[in-house]
C-alpha cells in the first residue's frame, strides 16, 4: 500500500510554430495507501497527461511526484512499480491472453521469480481473480471489449504494483458490462488494497467507485473530496455544474441580505446575510419541489414532465427568469404542460456563486 503525492506538477507542451499547451497547471494531490482516487473532468482537461507523468511516460515541466516519500520523477517507467491500464487496452495481437498478461511481469521478472517461483503460476492466479482463467489461450482479436479490458487490467496488476493507474477503463463497455465491470473493479481494488487513480470523464463512475474524487478543469484540480463532499458542498461553479445528473439548476441573480433576487419582485431566500453583486444561485433538482402557491418561492408553468419510474422530472418556466428550473418529483405527477407549477427551493441546500469568478460565496 503505497502513498502517492503530486506536488505542483506542471506540464506544458511546447512545439515550434504552435502556441504552448498548458495541459497541467500546478496540480497537487495526495493518494493514501489503498485509496482509490477518481480523477474526474471533461475531455482535454489534463487527466491522461497527469497519469502519464506519474507512470513516467511523460516528463514533468515542473513539480515533483513522490511515492512513499521518494521522488520518482527521474526513474524510467520500468523502474517505477506502477501498473497502467489505458483506455485503448494496448494488447499485443499476436500474443495469447496469458502471454499478454505475462508481459506485465517482464520489467520486474527477477523479483517475482524469487518471490513466487514462476511466472505462469502468477499469471494463472491473476487470471482467476479477474475471471479470465477460461480464455488464457485465446487471441485478443477474438475477445469482447469487456474481456479485453480485463486482460489490460490483469496485465497492470500481475506484478503487484505499488500503484495502479486506470485511464477511462470502462469507457468502451456497454451499459450492462460497465455495471458489472465497475463492481468487479471495486472488489478487486479493495481486496488487494492497491493505491489507485482512476481517470474518468463520467461523474457517475467517479462518484460510485472512488473513495475521494479530484475534479479537474483546464489543467487545474478544482476540488478534492469524498463523493458526498463534491456533490453536497461544491467549491465552485465548475464543480457544481459538472457533478450531478440531472444537472444542478443555475439561476442568475443578485445577492441581497437573506435572498437572491432573480428578477424584480422575485427573490429566493438563502442563508447568506450579506449582499454582493451578480451571483449564480445553484440548487439541485432533488432540492426543488412543487408545492402550494402560497408556500412557493417561484411561481411557474410546467413545460415538460418526464416520468422515470422511480421519480419524475418536471421542467418549469418561471416568468422573468431566463433558465428553466428542473424539479425532481414523486413519480406520476398529475400536471400537464401549461399547468401552473409553484416551486419551493430547499434553502439549506441552495448554493451561491460569484458570477464573475465562479467561486462559492459562503
Ligand atoms: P484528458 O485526458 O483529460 O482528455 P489530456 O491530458 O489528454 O486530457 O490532454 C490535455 C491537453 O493537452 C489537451 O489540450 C491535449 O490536446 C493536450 N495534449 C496532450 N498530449 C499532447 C501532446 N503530446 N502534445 C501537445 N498537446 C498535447
Ligand atoms: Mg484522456
Amino acid at each position: 500500500m503505497s502513498y502517492l503525492a503530486l506536488r505542483a506538477v506542471r506540464k506544458v507542451f511546447r512545439a515550434k510554430g504552435r502556441p504552448d499547451v498548458f495541459a497541467v497547471r500546478d496540480v497537487s494531490l495526495e493518494v493514501h495507501g489503498g485509496e482509490l482516487v477518481g480523477l474526474l473532468g471533461p475531455s482535454g482537461c489534463g487527466k491522461s497527461t497527469t497519469l502519464r507523468m506519474i507512470a513516467g511516460l511523460e516528463q514533468l515541466t515542473a513539480g515533483d511526484i513522490r511515492l512513499d516519500g521518494r521522488s520518482i520523477v527521474d526513474l524510467p517507467p520500468q523502474r517505477r512499480n506502477i501498473g497502467v491500464a489505458f483506455e485503448n487496452y494496448a494488447l499485443y495481437p499476436p500474443l495469447t491472453v496469458a502471454e499478454n498478461i505475462e508481459f506485465g511481469l517482464r520489467a520486474r521478472s527477477s523479483r517475482l521469480r524469487d518471490r513466487r517461483g514462476n511466472r505462469e503460476a502468477r499469471v494463472r492466479e491473476v487470471a482467476e481473480r479477474i475471471g479470465l482463467a477460461d480464455i488464457l489461450d485465446a487471441m485478443p482479436a477474438s475477445l469482447s471489449s469487456g474481456q479485453k479490458q480485463r486482460v489490460a487490467l490483469a496485465r497492470a496488476v500481475v506484478r503487484e504494483p505499488d500503484l495502479l493507474l486506470l485511464d477511462e477503463p470502462l469507457s468502451h463497455l456497454d451499459a450492462a458490462q460497465r455495471d458489472t465491470t465497475r463492481r468487479e473493479l471495486r472488489h478487486l481494488q479493495q481486496e488487494s488494497g492497491y493505491t489507485t487513480i482512476l481517470v474518468t470523464h463520467d461523474q457517475e463512475e467517479a462518484l460510485s467507485l472512488a473513495d475521494r474524487v479530484a475534479v479537474m478543469d483546464d489543467g487545474v484540480v478544482r476540488q478534492v473530496g469524498t463523493p458526498d463532499q463534491v456533490y453536497d458542498d461544491p467549491t465552485d461553479l465548475f464543480v457544481a455544474r459538472f457533478v450531478g445528473e440531472p444537472a444542478m439548476n443555475l439561476l442568475d441573480g443578485n445577492l441581497e441580505p437573506g435572498a437572491v433576487r432573480l428578477a424584480p419582485g422575485l427573490a429566493v431566500p438563502v442563508t447568506l446575510t450579506h449582499s454582493r453583486g451578480r451571483v449564480v444561485l445553484g440548487v439541485r433538482p432533488e432540492d426543488v419541489s412543487i408545492t402550494e402557491p402560497d408556500r412557493a418561492d417561484l411561481p411557474g408553468v410546467l413545460v415538460v414532465y418526464e416520468d422515470l419510474l422511480e421519480f419524475g422530472l418536471a421542467t418549469v418556466e418561471v416568468s422573468g427568469v431566463d433558465s428553466r428550473v428542473v424539479a425532481q418529483t414523486a413519480p406520476g405527477l398529475r400536471l400537464r404542460p401549461g399547468d401552473p407549477a409553484s416551486l419551493a427551493l430547499h434553502r439549506d441546500r441552495s448554493f451561491v456563486f460569484d458570477a464573475a469568478t465562479g467561486e462559492r460565496i459562503r
